[in-house]
């Protein structure tokens, strides 16, 4: 763990083991925290906050400009340490690591930008608004992207003033820790980033409890969110929830198909469909449906599998558990009696069954009862549905708990704006899909979460406004 600027044993002296999927071998020994070691990560975040917060803005974004380059200084061993842990193939894992430095430029050069109002009122009164740091600040992540994710919220976190305290995945905790350490050496004062690692029940659970903690921003599942969310309303705490999705990736019959295809299938295959906003439900107009269908089957059928292929490849599932889910998942489809147009299981191929791999899977004949249509698989698996018009389109879209993204493909400018408007999901992509940016929020709609991250709609979550009302006397 790494607390108040140096590493630390766990209270309890106990150890668990981190495997890599790829082929089951021991890749670390991890510190198995507990909540006396939360409270020693609280102290010294608390310590360290209001010399932080007073430091000056523009000193504040210079340092995490620094943690920027030192992250992509870092950025091979930093990705390999990803790749071991959960199988994410390491071109993706460097891809997503350099987004986490992009996180730390970006929001080191919003560090100034957080004014306050004046605010009209009587004339005898001067009255304005600042916006102030809440103090500490958890930061809880899952494992599907562990840097890119824990970035995402501690780098506005940082620049506007507030200190952190950070729980990793048990699944995935090894970057994070040199992460705090490479941030404290480009010149983060210690105790203003600090990590704990171990078990949701026994640092998640115990960090969002604590009284120290004033807001906590959380990535992971609806149900782990519902349990953050009921501690946090006992403290009467705000939270950021970025949950799970089901998200539909709507394919009209005028849309560039040649294009559409291969995004379409990464959509839901890319990091082994283990991304919140996977596009899972592939929605095909029913003029193209035969082709189309036929057309995503035989790419997934053809996507190559394997950590040391060339991007875009598909890893393993991240962890044991995961892989049994999505098992489990397609059995459910059959039983439900989905018909499988390509893959379905874990490959043949000898050299791939050591590790916890499944095969790219196209579902058909799907009704929307069905649970592989309604629930989150978070694994490499895509329904295709077919639908007749724009108005069912959108219906069909919409007719899920989540909301966390959606994908659109068309030819027609005017439909593009038309469908994006009536989608229940807090971001749209139009002809293209996982495609976000560092600059523009990104969150959920329903059970999709709660706050947003990314761009300048996230400085604003980790601050808090007062109002200042001066009497002219
Ligand atoms: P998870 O099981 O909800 O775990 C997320 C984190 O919460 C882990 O660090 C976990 O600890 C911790 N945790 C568990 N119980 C807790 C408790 N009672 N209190 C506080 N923290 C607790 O999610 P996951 O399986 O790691 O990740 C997959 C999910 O994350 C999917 O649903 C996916 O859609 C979602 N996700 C959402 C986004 C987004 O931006 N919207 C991005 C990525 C992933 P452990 O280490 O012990 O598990």
């Amino acid at each position: 763990m790494y607390i108040g600027g140096q590493f630390e044993k766990p209270a309890g002296g106990e150890y668990f083991p981190s495997l890599n999927p790829a082929d089951g071998s021991l890749v670390a020994r991890v510190a198995k925290g507990s909540p006396a070691d939360v409270d020693k990560a609280v102290s010294a975040a608390t310590k360290s906050q209001s010399e932080w917060a007073a430091m000056k803005p523009l000193d504040r974004g210079r340092i995490l400009k620094r943690v920027a380059e030192a992250i992509n200084a870092s950025a091979t061993a930093l990705a390999q340490s990803e790749t071991d842990e959960m199988g994410m193939p390491p071109t993706m894992a460097t891809m997503s690591i350099s987004g986490a430095a992009d996180f730390f430029e970006y929001y080191g050069g919003l560090a100034t930008s957080t004014l306050g109002d004046t605010i009209p009122s009587n004339s005898d009164k001067f009255c304005y608004s600042i916006l102030e740091p809440y103090g500490v600040v958890g930061v809880i992540t899952p494992w599907n992207g562990p840097l890119n994710q824990a970035a995402r919220s501690v780098a506005p976190a940082l620049a506007v003033g507030n200190s952190v305290v950070l729980k990793p995945s048990e699944f995935a905790s090894l970057s994070s820790v040199e992460f705090a350490r490479l941030a404290h050496e480009a010149g983060l004062p210690a105790g203003v980033l600090n990590v704990v690692t171990g078990f949701g029940e026994e640092v998640g659970q115990p960090l969002t409890a604590h009284p120290g903690v004033r807001k906590v921003a959380f990535t992971g599942s609806v149900a782990t969110g519902r349990a953050v969310g009921r501690t946090a309303a006992e403290k009467v705490m705000p939270v950021t929830l970025e949950l799970g999705g089901k998200s539909p990736n709507i394919v009209f019959d005028d849309a560039n198909l040649d294009a559409a295809l291969p995004m379409v299938l990464f959509g839901f295959v890319a990091n082994s469909g283990q991304i919140c906003a996977s596009g899972t439900r592939v929605l095909i107009q029913r003029s193209i449906y035969d082709q189309f269908s036929t057309r995503v089957a035989a790419a997934a059928e053809q996507f190559p599998i394997g950590i040391d292929k060339e991007f875009p490849t598909l890893g393993p599932m991240a962890n044991r558990m995961q892989y049994d889910k999505v098992l489990d998942y397609l059995a459910i489809a059959r039983e439900e009696g989905a018909t499988v147009l390509a893959g379905g299981g874990s490959p043949d191929d000898a050299d791939l069954n050591v590790g916890l791999y499944i095969r790219p899977t196209v579902l058909a004949d799907v009704t929307p009862d069905m649970r592989v249509v309604r629930e989150e698989i978070f694994g490499p698996v895509g329904v295709l549905i077919p639908f007749d018009t724009e108005q069912e389109a959108i219906q069909i879209a919409n007719d899920t708990p989540f909301g966390l993204a959606a994908g659109v493909w068309t030819g027609s400018l005017s439909r593009a704006h038309r469908v994006a408007s009536k989608l229940e999901a807090g971001t749209v992509y139009v002809n293209t899909y996982h495609d976000p940016a560092t600059e523009a929020p990104a969150g959920g709609y329903k059970q999709s979460g709660i706050g947003r991250e990314r761009g300048i709609a996230a400085l604003r979550e980790y601050l808090q406004l007062k109002t200042v009302s001066i009497k002219l006397i």
